[in-house]
């Protein structure tokens, strides 16, 4: 066994190095026999578990919502733009079949009207037309036009009886006299117009038949035109009549004049012209004059929100009517180039329009993005006049809805994540923190070594919770209960441990202060004792010491050797702490030497030695000195001394001196200081 290396705490079964016993050795210096286990490091600014749920879920709370803010804005945008445009689409083709009523009725009623008149035309056998027809509805004025009797104009009755009104014709002065069969043409348009004029007259503004030649009848209630026509008009050189003509018009494709204001109507409107012809022969042109204002109204009355309009004429590059400017066309007093308004965003929206409309999948209606304007546009092509009637849609009204949408999840959702956290707050404080707090009490308490006081119900624990916490406090009872148990075991442990090391102590002191051969006190226990002595007061008794020492001891072992001597030095010294008081003590001094220290009581000291000598000598040892030593005798030198001055190596000098002098006096005897 190496004593010298130093005691090192055993290595943990798993081969981890044993703990640091740093703090343990410092425990063990200041006087602790517990190594202390090292105190486990807190959180520097402790909160609340609750407080640390509560963020932490409003924080996701908040990212979450602002993901959805976001989100919901995407998604509302998207949803609205697809929206939107389904709405503008929506709107276009309502608008069109709207706007091009008026526009498709004239071109049917045209066809109706044609239909009848080659009809009527044809059959020159049941439909003859004399001249004396011609003349019942015209008649030549000073100024050499003929011109149609006023009362077709004011109201008559035809020759069949039947009423007529509204009706007025004219053939220039410059035509001269009409031929056979222009009169038949006119008569037979008038008394066409006489029958279909009045049933079309709550729609269009008139309905008219020209010729190839300067001539026109109508039918238009309030205005007589054929009566107030210039005499000389050549109405044929117009170009609304002349784009009839087929060298003109080979396709023979009817013909929209562009939006204008006439002042006798004191309205604006389109005339349009379908061209008759029979057998590659132009006969006479049918049309109406298409009143525009309700269109114009209808522009000025939004029935897209946020929405404006306009109407263009892609044909001549003309603004037809718009519903931002209100009276801008009033003001110019006709129509205008698009490129003279002077508005950027109107010009680049219709060359946006006009480059779409080429790649358009469906040419009638079809949608473009303006992104500078932040708008999309939606044309339609209005049958008829082939004008574009133009919605503008600004973004700003979906977007503003995406906006109002991400707005309100993120108000709903704060609210929502405020009682949320609030609602979290509560119910952690409720069922987590209170009871953690008791718990921490509970642990601080078992720390504090109050074990007892937790595990007898003194601090309050939640036990009864149903969940994790509820048996974590059930253990810490338990626990605290269960080291209480322990520390009551350990401390009767302790106790016991300590009294038997008490005794161990105590023997361990007797055995180093006896001689272990004779079971008297050693020359330690001697040197305590006087040393002690020298602690007592004036006042006490004397100390006497008496030194003694076996006659020829050394033949005496030389003739029946040491462990007989041995056994005569036991012997010699029981019987002379048998001859002394309980209050005196007998010591090995060395070798066969016996020492006797008087401390109270020293007044028999003499007598003390006579009978040592005496008894020694009695037990009857057979010595083989023979003669007068024919037994184991002692010789005795006895000193004292009287406290307080009390030197012990002194007292054992003039003691040890009193033995010689014994020795020399023959043995078997003892000699004695004077008493002090
Ligand atoms: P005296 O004292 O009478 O002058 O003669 P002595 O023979 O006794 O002489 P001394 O005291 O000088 O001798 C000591 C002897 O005592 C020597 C030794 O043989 C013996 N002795 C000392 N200690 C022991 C011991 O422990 N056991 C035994 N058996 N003998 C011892
Ligand atoms: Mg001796
Ligand atoms: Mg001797």
């Amino acid at each position: 066994m190496a004593h010298s290396e130093t005691p090192r705490a055993p290595a943990a079964p798993d081969g981890t190095p044993p703990p640091d016993t740093g703090s343990g050795e410092a425990a063990a210096t200041a006087g602790t026999l517990r190594p202390q286990p090292p105190r486990a490091s807190r959180p520097r600014r402790p909160t609340t578990l609750a407080r640390q749920a509560t963020w932490r879920l409003a924080g996701v709370a908040l990212l979450c919502i602002a993901v959805m803010s976001v989100g919901g804005y995407a998604y509302v945008f998207e949803a609205g733009r697809a929206q939107a445009l389904d709405r503008l689409r929506d709107f276009l083709t309502q608008q069109w079949l709207i706007e091009t009523t008026l526009f498709r009725n004239a071109r049917a009623n045209a066809e109706t009207f044609k239909a009848e008149f080659l009809e009527m035309y044809g059959n020159t056998q049941d439909i003859p037309v004399t001249d004396a027809d011609f003349d019942t509805w015209f008649h030549r004025g000073p100024q050499g036009a003929l011109r149609t009797h006023r009362r077709h104009f004011t109201g008559t009755v035809d020759g069949a009886g039947l009423p007529h009104a509204g009706l007025s014709g004219f053939v220039s002065s410059v035509e001269g006299e009409p031929s056979a069969d222009l009169k038949r043409r006119l008569v037979l348009a008038l008394r066409l117009l006489s029958r279909f004029g009045p049933a079309w007259d709550r729609d269009f503004v008139n309905t008219a038949v020209s010729t190839p030649e300067h001539t026109l009848v109508n039918y238009w209630p309030e205005v007589p035109w054929g009566l107030q026509a210039r005499a000389d008009l050549q109405t044929a050189s117009g170009s609304v009549i002349r784009a009839t003509f087929p060298e003109e018009n080979p396709e023979r494709a009817d013909v929209w004049t562009g939006l204008y204001h006439d002042h006798t109507a004191g309205i604006w409107m389109v005339t349009y012209q379908m061209p008759v012809d029979l057998d590659g022969r132009h006969l006479i042109n049918i049309g109406h004059d298409v009143p525009l204002d309700a269109l114009m109204a209808r522009l000025d009355t939004e029935t897209l929100p946020g929405a404006s309009r306009f109407v263009v004429d892609p044909g001549r590059d003309q603004l037809v009517a718009w519903s931002e400017p209100s009276g801008l066309l009033d003001e110019e007093g006709g129509v205008q180039e698009i490129a003279d308004v002077g508005d950027a965003d109107l010009s680049r929206r219709y060359d946006l329009l006009s480059i779409a409309h080429v790649g358009a999948s469906d040419p009638s209606l079809w949608l473009v993005e303006d992104e500078r304007g932040a708008a999309w546009l939606g044309a339609t092509e209005l049958a008829g006049p082939g004008w574009w009637y133009v919605v503008v849609y600004p973004k700003a009204v979906v977007t503003g809805a995406a906006h109002r949408a991400a707005s309100m999840v993120l108000v709903f959702g704060g609210v929502l994540a405020l009682i949320l956290a609030l609602g979290v707050a509560f119910v952690m404080h409720r069922r987590v923190g209170a009871p953690l707090s008791a718990l921490t009490r509970a642990a601080e308490a078992v720390a504090a070594g109050r074990h007892a006081e937790v595990a007898a119900g003194a601090l309050s624990l939640p036990e009864t919770a149903r969940n994790e916490i509820g048996l974590l406090a059930c253990t810490v009872r338990d626990m605290a209960g269960q080291v209480a148990r322990q520390e009551a075991i350990l401390d009767r442990e302790i106790a016991i441990r300590t009294r038997e090391l008490e005794i161990a102590n105590r023997r361990l002191q007797a055995q180093t202060t006896t001689d272990p051969l004779t079971g008297i006190g050693n020359r330690r226990a001697l040197d305590a004792d006087l040393a002690a002595a020298q602690g007592r007061r004036q006042g006490d008794g004397p100390v006497a010491l008496i030194l003694c020492d076996i006659d020829h001891f050394k033949i005496y072992n030389d003739t029946h050797g040491h462990a007989e001597g041995d056994e005569v030095l036991r012997k010699v010294a029981q019987r002379m702490r048998d001859t002394v008081r309980p209050t005196d003590s007998v010591y090995r001094y060395g070798g066969e030497e016996i020492a006797v220290l008087l401390r109270e009581g020293t007044d028999g000291a003499r007598g003390v030695v006579a009978r040592l000598i005496s008894e020694v000598a009695a037990l009857g040892i057979p010595h083989p000195g023979g003669g007068p030593h024919a037994v184991v005798t002692i010789s005795a030198g006895l000193a004292w001394e009287r406290p307080p001055a009390l030197d012990p190596h002194d007292l054992i000098e003039r003691a040890d001196r009193n033995l010689y002098a014994a020795k020399a006096s023959g043995r078997n005897c003892w000699i004695a200081e004077e008493s002090p």
